[in-house]
């Protein structure tokens, strides 16, 4: 079974995504991490974010492996790496060229087939999984996004939510048949739990 988790940044995807994943012993497949590090491995080469032919390329060629939730490139650990304010902020861009989301999604769909896994993105319902037995949107106020991301990253600025809401905006609508679920006012377990519910309605379908 896939379990396709989507929504904007900060909205709670990923801390719901791996709780769920371990609590249903299922994979964990982070595909936001997989364009950070291409935006990473970009960075450190020097390309220029704005021609897509490099980019693509490094895209399709790039050595990533999630294990579990560390991210190796060619046996390097990026995990920590990944997440620096320069990669925030230089990502969307890396992920508007339709080259680089062409090669991360054939990637995540092969990923994603090998079994039952929790598959957290932007366009998993919508693109990359549209098939996926359970859908959910998550989303949350813009003011209380801000909050999470301020708790867990305090460098990065005040704005990094809400630009970046307009950089990915044209990845960001929830499938038509995926349940939103706005987490502004529940904890995570309870989000968590959510998710689970509608995993075990389906299983028994
Ligand atoms: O989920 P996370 O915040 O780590 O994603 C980093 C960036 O990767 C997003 O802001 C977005 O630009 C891009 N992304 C995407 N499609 C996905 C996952 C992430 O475009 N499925």
């Amino acid at each position: 079974m896939i379990v396709a988790i989507d929504g904007p940044a900060g909205a709670g995807k990923s801390t719901a995504a791996r709780r769920l994943a371990e609590r249903l012993s299922f994979r964990y497949l982070d595909t936001g991490a997989m364009y950070r590090t291409v935006t990473l491995l970009a960075l450190e080469r020097g390309l220029d974010l704005g021609d897509a032919a490099p980019l693509e390329a490094l895209a399709v060629a790039a050595p990533i492996s999630l294990a579990g939730e560390r991210v190796l490139v060619d046996g390097r650990d990026v995990t920590e790496a990944i997440r620096a304010v320069e990669i925030d902020r230089a990502v969307s861009g890396v992920a508007a060229h339709d080259g680089v989301r062409r090669a991360m999604r054939a990637r995540q769909r092969e990923l994603a087939g090998a079994g039952d896994a929790v598959v957290e993105g932007r366009d998993i319902g919508t693109v990359v999984c549209p098939g996926a037995e359970v859908k959910v949107y998550l989303v949350a106020e813009a003011g209380e996004r801000a909050r999470r991301r301020r708790a867990e990253r305090p460098e990065a600025g005040d704005d990094e939510v809400t630009g970046r809401d307009e950089r990915d905006a044209a990845q960001l609508a929830p499938a038509t048949d995926a349940e939103v679920i706005d987490t502004t006012w529940l904890t995570i377990d309870e989000v968590v739990e959510r998710i689970a519910r509608l995993v075990a309605v389906r299983a028994e379908a």
